[in-house]
């Protein structure tokens, strides 16, 4: 049986004045879905997520719960709740009292409030033995983890988070991304997550929505988001790539500041526009015939990254990416660039 539609998103617009911060979207989360609303600082992810928790009402469109719109339906009175990238807590009190500051507003007992957040600060990876810590004596990580426990004792149906992880440095946030991930998959709760982090979007989505100037220009599975974007914007998001403008001539691609032409990706007609290349799928041609137009160039760096090597390889003053596995045979400095056509997009702009 398919999962039901939780939220429902129906051509919501939020203006301020005459700006428009997000742009008829339209969208359908399933219930026990992990959804991450990915874009650049600015494109609207924080308004949109303030209009799904109530704290803000769309000027336009509307917002469906289990079917029920719920537009108007102020913050408090809705069965979802938010973790923001500031964490909220009370910092007078403890660990416990923060956890069950949700509980106690609807006057669960005691004895309950207590084996409630023991089990969320479990869920959320904390020792039972922080009940009775002060929060101020909580690390980062900590207090993420206890704002996590309180929102999970409130018990909504779907969680908000606003970029819970940026304020936290590299290797705890990686941690924290799996976690998190794995805490979901735990409770079957739906996760709504917002970040401007591909890369964190990534590693914990079942799906991921792209934003960009307040509209949702892209929403698929990681892979799909990966394998096939749809826009030059998605595919530059997604990282570093190349960028090669060409346009048609004799039912090829020319790129005419490199004096080279390709053939146009399968099922793609010969238009102008930007022919984008990943770095991993730059190709150095050495002997048989090459799956492309062939491009020669010259390396002037290379960057260890993990277990990946970047080289950049000048070119007609082009500068293109090209990355190979670490252990990979070390290249000459005059190279041959290729790369087969099903491994390029080409994009209208
Ligand atoms: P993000 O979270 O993706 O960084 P925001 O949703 O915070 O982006 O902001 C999107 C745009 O809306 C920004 O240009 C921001 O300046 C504008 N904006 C957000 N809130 C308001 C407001 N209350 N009044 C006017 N403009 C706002
Ligand atoms: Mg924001």
């Amino acid at each position: 049986m398919a999962p039901e539609t939780i939220l429902e998103l129906k051509s919501v617009d939020k203006h301020f004045g005459g700006f428009v911060a997000v742009d008829r979207v339209s969208l359908s989360i399933a219930e026990g879905e992990f959804f991450t609303i990915v874009g650049p600082s600015g494109s609207g992810k924080t308004t949109l997520i303030r209009l799904l928790v109530g704290m803000d009402k769309p000027t336009h469109g509307d917002i469906l719960l289990r079917g029920q719109r719920i537009n108007d339906t102020p913050a408090h009175l809705r069965p979802t709740c938010m973790v923001f990238q500031s964490l909220a807590l009370f910092p007078h009190m403890t660990v416990g009292e923060n956890v069950e500051y949700p509980l106690k507003c609807r006057n669960v007992d005691k004895a309950e409030r207590r084996r409630r957040a023991e089990e969320c600060l479990g869920l959320a990876h904390l020792p039972a033995g922080y009940y009775d810590r002060p929060v101020t004596k909580c690390s980062g990580g900590e207090r993420q983890r206890v704002a996590l426990a309180r929102a999970l004792a409130f018990d909504p149906e779907i969680l908000f988070f606003d970029e819970p992880l940026s304020a936290i440095d590299y290797r705890l946030r990686k941690t924290l991304e799996k976690e998190l991930k794995d805490i979901q998959r735990e409770t079957g709760k739906t996760f709504v997550y917002i970040t401007h982090s591909l890369e964190e979007a990534m590693i914990m989505s079942d799906r991921i929505g792209v934003m960009r100037s307040g509209r949702l220009v892209q929403v698929g599975s990681p892979r799909e988001i990966y394998k096939a974007p749809n826009s030059r914007f998605v595919s530059e998001f997604m990282g570093e790539v190349n960028v090669l403008p060409v346009t048609p001539a004799n039912g090829k691609l020319m790129c005419e500041p490199l004096g080279v032409a390709f053939d146009p990706p399968p099922g793609e007609a010969v238009r102008a526009g930007s022919l984008v290349v990943r770095p991993e799928d730059m190709r150095f041609v050495n002997g048989g015939p090459p799956p492309n137009g062939v491009i020669e160039g010259e390396i002037f760096n290379e960057y260890l990254l993990g277990s990946r090597v970047q080289y950049q390889v000048r070119t007609r003053g082009f500068t293109l990416l090209v990355e190979r596995l670490r252990d990979a045979e070390q290249p000459d400095r005059q190279i041959a660039l290729s790369f087969t056509p099903e491994d390029s997009a080409l994009f209208p702009e």
